[in-house]
C-alpha cells in the first residue's frame, strides 16, 4: 500500500539568486527540499551567514527543519585574467604559463594565459589533455618548458578570464583543504551547518584532515566526500569507508573520466555505499534543461528514475535552483518521479547487503519484520542517528522509518538519509513513557492511525532494572 505522504529519496537544492529570497526559499521548502546546499565557489561570507540564518528562521516557522550543506571548493585550477576573450582556433599552438610574463620563444606569435597551478609543468606529461571551461575547450600537451607548457588546440572555443581547468588523469599536487576552504568552513561552523562537502577528494587522508579540523573546532558537522576525478575512483573503497556521505559529483567527474565510464562509476559507487551503509548522493545535470525550460527531457526523467532505482539516498539540483527559471518546478519534478518509481521499486527490490556487525543484524531483523507487514511503519529512537541510519542501510521495502530524536542536529542530519522521517521529541526518559509520547506525537502529525502496524525498536526495562534492546510489533489502538 503506497504511502502518499512519504518519499524515500531525499532532495538537495543548491541556493542561489533564483531561490535565496525569503519567499522563494519558503516555496522551495514547501515543495519538499530536505537539504539546502551552499556552493562556496560563488559565495561571500556575509551572504553565507545571512542565508543560513534565513533558512533556519524559515524552517522554524514552517516547523520543518532542513539540513544545510556547505560545499567547499577544494583545490581548483583556473586560468588568469585575459584583456579580451581569446578565440582559440583548431590546430592553434597555445601556451599555459605558470609565471606571469614567463620567458617564451616565439612569444610574439603564440598566444598564452596564466594558470594558478605552480606545479603544472612538473605534474603534467607530453600527450596529456588540458580541458578548459568545463571541458568545452580541449588541448593536447606538445612540449614542456621551465615556466610554461605548449599545447595544440583540439576542440576550439572562446577562452575568457578565470576559467576552470581539468587535467584528466593527472595527480594534481594541490592541498585538498585550502586556505579558502578553512576560512569558509569556520564561517559554516560558527553558523552551525550540518554537512561539509569536500570537493575533489582524492584519498581517505583528505577526509581525515577535514575530520580533525572539525573536531578541533568542536563541530558536529558530517562530511560529504565529493568524488570528481580519477584518483578518487582509484581510491573509492577507502574514501567510502572514511566518509559519512558520498557524492557522485558528475559535473567534474564526467569531464575527468571517459564519459562512457560515468554510469559505470555511478553504479559502482552506489552499490559500494549500499554495501557498507553509507548514504550516497547523485548530483549534477539531473534536470539541466529545466534551467530554461518548464519541462524535463525524457532522458532527464529516466536519469532521475535510474538514481531512484539504484536506491541512492539523495538526488541533487545545482544550476536548476541557483540560476534556473523554474526552481520550484524542478523540485516538484524530482518529487513526482521519485514517488512514482518508489511505488514500483518494492516489488523487485534487490536483497540488501547482509551486514556482519551485531547491531546491523538486529536492525535487519526489524526490517525483515516490517517487510512482512504491508502498510507497517518502523519507529525508532535515535540520539546520534545511528539506529535510523542502520535501518535505512537495510533499505526497507516500503515502511518509512519514523525516527524520534532528542537532538536537533541529529534531526537535520537525518534529512539526507533515505526513508528516514526525523521528529524532535525532546529528552528521552522512561522507555515506555517516551514511546507513548512518541506515538501521540506521530498520531497528531497524521503519520500513524488506529489499526496501523508498527515495528518499534526501543529499550525495555527488565524487572532487574536492566535496559535491553527490543523489537516490538504493536498495533495502534
Ligand atoms: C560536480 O562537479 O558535479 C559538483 C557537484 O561540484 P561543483 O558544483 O562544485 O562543481
Amino acid at each position: 500500500m503506497p504511502d502518499s505522504t512519504y518519499r524515500r529519496t531525499k532532495i538537495i537544492a543548491t541556493l542561489g539568486p533564483a531561490t535565496e529570497s525569503e519567499q522563494d526559499l519558503t516555496r522551495l521548502l514547501q515543495a519538499g527540499v530536505d537539504v539546502v546546499r551552499l556552493n562556496m565557489a560563488h559565495a561571500k561570507h556575509d551572504w553565507t551567514r545571512e542565508v543560513i540564518r534565513r533558512i533556519r528562521t524559515i524552517s522554524q516557522k514552517a516547523n520543518h527543519e532542513v539540513a544545510i550543506m556547505m560545499d567547499i571548493k577544494g583545490p581548483e585550477i583556473r586560468t588568469g585574467d585575459v584583456d579580451i576573450p581569446i578565440e582559440l582556433r583548431p590546430g592553434e599552438i597555445f601556451d599555459f604559463t605558470i609565471k606571469p610574463g614567463a620567458d617564451r620563444e616565439n612569444s610574439e606569435e603564440i598566444r598564452s594565459v596564466d594558470v594558478n597551478y605552480r606545479n603544472l609543468v612538473n605534474d603534467i606529461h607530453v600527450g596529456d589533455t588540458v580541458l578548459v571551461d568545463n571541458g568545452l575547450i580541449r588541448l593536447e600537451v606538445r612540449e614542456k618548458h621551465d615556466a610554461h607548457i605548449r599545447c595544440c588546440v583540439l576542440t576550439p572555443g572562446t577562452l575568457s578570464s578565470r576559467r576552470h581547468i581539468n587535467l584528466p588523469g593527472v595527480r594534481v599536487n594541490l592541498p585538498s583543504f585550502t586556505e579558502k576552504d578553512r576560512a569558509d568552513t569556520l564561517v559554516g561552523i560558527e553558523e552551525g551547518i550540518d554537512f561539509v562537502a569536500l570537493s575533489f577528494v582524492r584519498e581517505a587522508a583528505d577526509i581525515l584532515q577535514l575530520r580533525s579540523f572539525l573536531k578541533e573546532h568542536k563541530s558536529k558537522a558530517r562530511i560529504v566526500a565529493k568524488i570528481e576525478d580519477q584518483s578518487a575512483i582509484a581510491n573509492l573503497d577507502e574514501i567510502i569507508r572514511a566518509t559519512d556521505v558520498l557524492m557522485v559529483a558528475r559535473g567534474d567527474l564526467g569531464i575527468e573520466v571517459p564519459f562512457q565510464d560515468l554510469p559505470i562509476i555511478q553504479h559502482r559507487a552506489t552499490r559500494t555505499c549500499l554495501a557498507v551503509g553509507r548514504p550516497v548522493i547523485i548530483a549534477t545535470h539531473m534536470l539541466e534543461s529545466m534551467i530554461s525550460q518548464p519541462m524535463p527531457t525524457r532522458a532527464e526523467i529516466t536519469d532521475v528514475a535510474n538514481a531512484v532505482y539504484e536506491q541512492a539516498d539523495c538526488v541533487m539540483l545545482s544550476g536548476e535552483t541557483t540560476i534556473g527559471k523554474y526552481p520550484i518546478e524542478c523540485v516538484r519534478v524530482l518529487d513526482k518521479i521519485a514517488r512514482r518509481v518508489e511505488e514500483e521499486l518494492a516489488e523487485d527490490m534487490p536483497h540488501p547487503t547482509v551486514f556482519l556487525d551485531e547491531r546491523m543484524k538486529f536492525m535487519r531483523s526489524a526490517v525483515v519484520m516490517a517487510n512482512e507487514f504491508p502498510g507497517s511503519r518502523i519507529v525508532t529512537f535515535t540520539r546520534r542517528g545511528l539506529n535510523a541510519a542502520g535501518l535505512s542501510a537495510q533499505r526497507p521495502a516500503r515502511a518509512p522509518i519514523l525516527a524520534l530524536t532528542d537532538s536537533l542536529s541529529t534531526l537535520r542530519q537525518l534529512r539526507i538519509v533515505r526513508s528516514v522521517e526525523p521528529y524532535f521529541i525532546g529528552p528521552f526518559g522512561d522507555p515506555e513513557k517516551t514511546l507513548v509520547r512518541a506515538l501521540d506525537m506521530l498520531r497528531d502529525a497524521g503519520r500513524i492511525k488506529v489499526g496501523d502496524k508498527l515495528v518499534i525498536i526501543s529499550d525495555v526495562i527488565t524487572t532487574d532494572d536492566e535496559r535491553v534492546d527490543s523489537i516490538q510489533l504493536r498495533t495502534v489502538g
